[in-house]
């Protein structure tokens, strides 16, 4: 699918701040953590009614070299392009068990 057909997705998932099931929306940030030999990057997903965050893991526990340093960059820079590209992946979202909405 091309870039310009693609719409964030919606997670549907139970939020702790509001206690109840809850529409989680894409922030467009990544997070990226580095613990020793391991790196950790994240997708930031935020409930649309109290802004609490939810982690889509892209990469979890992976050796650096496992990550294209161009990519890796582009995570540091919080490429809008590249979120959307992930947001917009049904199946990448679904293949990590979430329940998505619209
Ligand atoms: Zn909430």
């Amino acid at each position: 699918m091309s870039y310009a057909k693609r719409k964030n997705c919606t997670i549907i998932r139970r939020c702790g701040g509001c206690g109840k099931k809850k529409s989680f929306v894409c922030s467009g940030k990544f997070r990226v953590n580095a613990n020793g030999r391991r790196l950790d990057v994240w997708l930031i997903y935020r409930c649309e009614k109290c802004g609490r965050t939810l982690n889509v893991p892209i990469y979890e526990r992976v050796p650096p070299e496992r990550i294209p340093p161009e990519l890796y960059d582009r995570f540091l820079e919080n490429d809008r392009k590249l979120a959307v590209e992930y947001a917009g992946d049904r199946g990448f979202l679904k293949g990590l068990g979430y329940e998505l909405g619209k």
